[in-house]
């Protein structure tokens, strides 16, 4: 992929505090590979994370659920935080640590909680414990589920829910995880109007406000099993959804190997 004025460049290190390159024209060029629900999947978050390294990212951001289903869940915080510091708590992530109950979580979804409590050191747990809610970085906000509110962990699934959460923006680009599927929700407040995409091209153009659902890393819920996450190229304003295809099958073998629910190592392979 070429980007203007620096193609070629050598792949940079990801958020280590040193500035991206300039452009010829002196603007900063940016593109953040924007990924999470995780979900405790190493193979999935390696390859992601190579791919997104092809794609010449430059800024790391994770939308939540590093833990919770899958067998790596500390390999996959010790990843992400030398990665990026700008990460936000999915509802797994905080179920984990007792920032929230885990009744409304489904039986296997509470066995992976209760298993993956036993896997995390002290650290890792106050890690999880201090991550925020939300993020404002760069002209976007980043959550787990619902920019409107975010600690219910609700869905952003219908026109109603979107409006919600784009009448408590503040930013006009949003990026949240949460429901596995990837979909892009546009607002146009001239005639109030919402739409949505599925494409995994999404050029942000003139909508007022848009919110990216950046799909699931480590367990893809859209009948495809490839691993999601996104590019956003904050000098183009386009989003693209990368779907990869990763060693599902160690993963799947993993999870069994741990003895946690077998249903959980089916749905790698199905995405669902
Ligand atoms: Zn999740």
């Amino acid at each position: 992929m070429v980007i203007g004025g620096t193609a070629g460049a050598a792949l940079r290190s990801p958020d280590d505090g040193h500035q991206p390159p300039a452009t010829d024209e002196g603007s900063w060029l940016v593109r953040y590979c924007i990924f999470g629900d995780v979900h405790g999947n190493l193979e999935a978050l390696e390859t992601i994370l190579a791919d997104a390294r092809r794609q010449e990212t430059d800024r790391y951001v994770c939308v939540g659920d590093i833990v919770g289903y899958g067998a790596n869940p500390s390999d996959c915080i010790d990843r992400i935080q030398r990665l990026t510091r700008q990460v936000v708590a999915g509802n797994h992530d905080c179920a984990v640590v007792g920032r929230t109950d885990i009744e409304y979580f489904n039986f296997f979804a509470r066995e992976a909680v209760l298993w993956t409590q036993q896997q995390l050191t002290p650290e890792q747990s106050s890690y999880l414990r201090g991550l925020p809610l939300t993020l404002e970085l760069d002209g976007m906000t980043v959550v787990h589920a619902t920019v409107h509110q975010p600690s219910l962990f609700g869905y952003i699934e219908s026109a109603m829910a979107a409006r919600q959460s784009f009448d408590a923006m503040t930013s006009k680009l949003a990026f949240v995880g949460h429901s596995h599927v990837p979909v892009t929700f546009f607002y146009e407040d001239q005639g109030e109007e919402i739409w949505y995409s599925q494409d995994n091209e999404v050029p942000l153009g003139d909508f007022s406000k848009t919110i990216v659902n950046v799909g699931s890393v480590g367990q893809p819920r859209d009948d495809n099993p490839r691993a999601a996450y996104a590019v956003y190229d904050s000098e183009q304003r386009k989003v693209t959804i990368r779907r990869v295809e990763y060693d599902v099958e160690a993963a799947r073998q993993k999870i069994i190997d741990a003895g946690l629910p077998e249903v959980l190592a089916a749905r790698l392979l199905l995405g669902r």
